[in-house]
C-alpha cells in the first residue's frame, strides 16, 4: 500500500486530479476526530492518494439575497471575522473555528450555537460540487428524486429532531453532500444563511461534579430549553476537563461549569426567568466573562485533550452522543457507569442539546478495554434510539459501531449512490457508504 499526498491550489487542478479517477481522499484542515490523520497509513487498505485541500484560494462575499458565499480554503473563524466587520455573523460555530467551512458540511459540522439556530443544513441555501466527471455541479433545496429513498426516509422519521442521524438525511438534493464526507464528489461553494451580529453576554455557573450530583444539572438543561430563541448557546465543561488548563487559567473552583450565550436584550428576561428560578445554584455561583475568554477557554479544553492523548500515543477515545431531553438522565447514568473503569476520563460539549463528549484518557494498554466499554454503551444507545455521532461524523474511526444503528436499508442506499456519483470508486474509498458490500 502506498500513499501520496498531493496540494491542491486551484479549481483546475482539483478537476486535472478527479480526471485521473485514482482512489483519493480530500483533506482540508484536519481536524476531523474520526479520522486517525496521524496514523492514518494504518488505515487504508490499498493505494490512496491525500490531497490537501486548504491552499484553494479563499473567496467570501455577501450575495444579492443577503446570504454568504464560501469558496476554497476559509475557515470559521475567517467568516465569523469577515462577517462581523459588516455588522453580521454566522450560525454555525464548532468549537474547533480553524476548520474549514466546506469540509463542515461534508462532515454535517454543528457545533455551539446549534442550540439556538439549528444544524449547519438547515442554513444552507445551495452549494456547488465537483462530481467523478470533474464538472462542477450546483445542489439546491430541492428534493431528492431517487425512487430508492422511500423506506430511507421512512427510516429517518425517527432521527427528525436530532442535529444528525446515524446516517445522511438524503430528503433535498443538497444532502447529498452533507455528512457523507467527499464520499459522493469534493466540495467547492457554500452559500450559508447568516444572522445580525447581536450584541452578547457571555456567562458561567458553578455546578457540583456531575459524577456526584446530577441534580443542578438536569434541571438547567430542562429549564433552558425554553430559551432557545434568545440563548445563542449553554455548554458544560467539568471539573476533570479543566485539569488540562494551567492552574491560573481555570475559573471552576474545582467544580463543574456551565457557560450561556445570551443576546443582551435578553438579559433581564434570562435573570428572572431562569437564573432567579434555579432551585439549585445561587447567585454567587454565577459569574460574567468576556466573549474572547470564553471562546479561548471553551477551544483549548478539547484541544488539550486531543494533545494529551497524542502524546500518550493513543486515538481519541470519546463519544459524540446525543439523546432527546427526556433521556438525559439516562445519558448521565450511563457516563457515571463508565467513570468505575479505572481510567482517567472527561466530559465537556453540547450540554444544551444533551450532546456531550466523555473521553476516556487511557494508556495504550488500556485502550482496549475503553473500547469495550463503549461497544456495551452504544448497544445502550442504539436501544434508546439515540443519535451515537451527533457532530463528528463516522470517519474511520466510527466505523466499527456504526452498523448497530442501521437496518438493511442504508447500506442498500449507500451503495446505489456510490454506484451512480462514484462509479470509479475514487472518492474516499474504505468511507462508510462501503460497509456491508
Ligand atoms: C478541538 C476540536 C473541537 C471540535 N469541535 C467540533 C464541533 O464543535 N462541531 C463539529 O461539528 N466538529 C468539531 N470538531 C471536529 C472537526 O473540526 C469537524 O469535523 C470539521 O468539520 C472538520 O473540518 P476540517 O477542515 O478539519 O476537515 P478534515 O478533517 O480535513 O476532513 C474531514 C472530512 O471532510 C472531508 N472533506 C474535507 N474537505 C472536503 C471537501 N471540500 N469536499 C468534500 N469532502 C471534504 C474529508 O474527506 C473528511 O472525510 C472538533 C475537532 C477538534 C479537534
Amino acid at each position: 500500500m502506498s500513499l501520496t499526498t498531493k496540494v491542491i491550489k486551484s479549481i483546475e487542478d482539483l478537476k486535472d486530479h478527479i480526471l485521473t479517477g485514482s482512489p483519493s481522499f480530500y483533506m482540508s484542515s484536519r481536524t476531523s476526530t474520526v479520522i486517525p490523520y496521524e496514523k492514518i497509513e494504518e488505515f487504508f487498505k490499498e493505494d490512496i492518494t491525500l490531497v490537501d485541500l486548504s491552499h484553494m484560494p479563499a473567496h467570501m462575499e455577501i450575495n444579492n439575497s443577503g446570504n454568504l458565499i464560501v469558496r476554497g480554503g476559509v475557515s470559521w473563524k475567517d467568516a465569523r471575522e469577515y462577517l462581523r466587520d459588516k455588522g453580521h455573523n454566522i450560525m454555525t460555530s464548532p468549537t474547533e473555528e480553524l476548520a474549514l467551512i466546506l469540509a463542515g458540511v461534508a462532515t454535517s459540522c454543528t457545533g455551539e450555537r446549534c442550540f439556538c439556530f439549528g444544524n449547519l443544513r438547515s442554513q444552507i441555501v445551495s452549494l456547488k460540487y465537483l462530481n467523478h466527471k470533474g464538472e462542477e455541479k450546483t445542489l439546491t433545496q430541492k428534493d431528492l428524486t431517487y425512487d430508492f429513498l422511500e423506506q430511507y426516509q421512512n427510516e429517518f422519521k425517527h432521527y427528525a429532531d436530532y442535529k444528525n442521524a446515524p446516517y445522511p438525511r438524503f430528503e433535498k438534493e443538497i444532502d447529498l453532500m452533507i455528512g457523507t464526507e467527499g464520499q459522493l464528489g469534493v466540495i467547492t461553494e457554500v452559500e450559508l444563511k447568516i444572522v445580525p451580529d447581536y450584541p452578547l453576554k457571555h456567562f458561567f455557573m458553578l455546578v457540583p461534579k456531575w459524577e456526584e450530583d446530577l441534580s443542578a444539572h438536569l434541571e438547567i438543561n430542562k429549564k433552558i430549553q425554553k430559551h432557545r430563541e434568545d440563548v445563542l448557546l449553554c455548554e458544560l465543561v467539568d471539573s476533570n476537563s479543566f485539569t488540562y488548563l494551567p492552574a491560573e487559567d481555570r475559573p471552576n473552583k474545582g467544580l463543574d461549569a456551565i457557560f450561556f450565550e445570551i443576546k443582551e436584550s435578553y438579559f433581564e428576561t434570562f435573570y428572572e426567568e431562569f437564573l432567579l428560578k434555579l432551585e439549585h445554584i445561587s447567585e454567587e455561583n454565577i459569574f460574567e466573562i468576556s466573549e474572547t475568554r470564553f471562546h479561548n477557554l471553551r477551544a483549548s479544553i478539547p484541544r488539550a485533550v486531543f494533545e494529551a492523548n497524542s502524546r500518550m500515543g493513543v486515538v481519541k477515545v470519546g463519544t459524540d452522543i446525543q439523546v432527546q431531553t427526556t433521556q438525559f438522565e439516562d445519558l448521565m447514568r450511563a457516563y457515571q457507569e463508565l467513570t468505575k473503569a479505572g481510567v482517567d476520563y472527561n466530559l465537556f460539549g453540547h450540554f444544551g442539546d444533551q450532546h456531550l463528549h466523555f473521553n476516556f484518557m487511557p494508556t495504550p494498554e488500556k485502550v482496549k478495554e475503553c473500547e469495550e466499554h463503549f461497544q456495551k454503551l452504544y448497544k445502550k444507545i442504539a436501544q434508546l434510539k439515540g443519535s451515537p455521532f451527533a457532530e463528528h461524523g463516522i470517519g474511520i474511526l466510527k466505523q466499527k459501531y456504526i452498523q448497530n444503528f442501521w437496518s438493511e436499508t442504508q447500506p442498500e442506499v449507500f451503495h446505489k449512490l456510490k454506484a451512480l456519483h462514484d462509479p470509479k470508486a475514487q472518492f474516499f474509498p474504505g468511507g462508510f457508504m462501503g460497509l456491508g458490500r
